[in-house]
């Protein structure tokens, strides 16, 4: 996969994506990530990528020329999936980074200012938001669609199995782990998973996982079980 990042803040990003999971995966070419600074495709020879509002108002909006030029210079970009992060996008959620992890090509534009001119919209696919907050830029919104993203690709997380019961993946939050010693300060490890009997061990964690949903995430709840009906389960 391809992912370029357009932004004003091209520091805010790389030291991120060259970390952790995702920096080893560029490190072995098995995902390649350009942070493009949309600045140096300004046509204002003081590199200006913002300018006052039609109609006045507080703050600067971003000028559609830097993005629409950064975005054209872009080897490929006709056939990349184009995404803005704006809090006025859809909510984003692991379904979302499933879907794109599927794609060859992702460009991801990190807005800032009080927001971008309309006209860039219709240059992109869609528009995500990552919650109902407002934040300074797109930087962090964009890392948080990269990660979320990238370690869903076949083959870049160590096993690839240890992403199918993360949370949200089954509509259920993912079940308590525990790990060495096997008693801290008085509280035991529970007895089920030193048992060695896989079954027992699965249908425990099953019955975790739905009880802290229920407990936890009501609303989550409620559509796996409504999902659970439906399949007549
Ligand atoms: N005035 C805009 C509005 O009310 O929709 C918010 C602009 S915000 C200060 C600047 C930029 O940060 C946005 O253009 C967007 O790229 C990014 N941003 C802020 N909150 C975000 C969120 N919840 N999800 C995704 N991007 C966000």
């Amino acid at each position: 996969m391809k992912i370029d990042v357009l932004t004003i803040f091209p520091d805010m990003v790389k030291p991120i994506l060259g970390q952790s999971i995702v920096g080893r995966a560029v490190h072995e070419k098995k995902l390649e990530i350009n942070v493009i600074d949309f600045r140096d495709h300004s046509p204002n020879k003081h590199k200006k990528v913002d300018d006052t509002p039609y109609g006045g108002g507080a703050g600067m909006v971003l000028r559609v020329e830097p993005v629409v030029n950064a975005l054209r210079a872009i080897d490929g970009h006709e056939h990349a999936h184009k995404i803005i992060m704006t809090p006025q996008g859809k909510p984003y959620a692991q379904a979302d980074a499933s879907r794109l992890s599927t794609h060859d090509h992702l460009i991801v534009l990190c807005g800032h200012y009080e927001g971008f001119d309309e006209r860039i919209r219709a240059h992109f696919d869609e528009e995500i938001s990552i919650g109902d907050y407002v934040l300074t830029g797109g930087e962090v919104a964009a890392l948080v669609l990269v990660e979320s993203t990238v370690r869903l690709i076949p083959g870049i997380l160590n096993k690839d199995a240890s992403h199918q019961d993360d949370s949200f993946s089954h509509g259920l939050l993912e079940y308590p782990h525990y790990t060495r010693p096997r008693e801290f300060e008085g509280e035991r490890v529970p007895e089920v998973l030193l048992s060695g009997n896989h079954q027992a061990i699965e249908t425990w964690r099953k019955a975790e996982a739905v009880k802290r949903t229920k407990a936890r995430r009501p609303d989550l709840f409620e559509t796996y079980e409504k999902a659970q009906k439906k399949r007549g389960k």
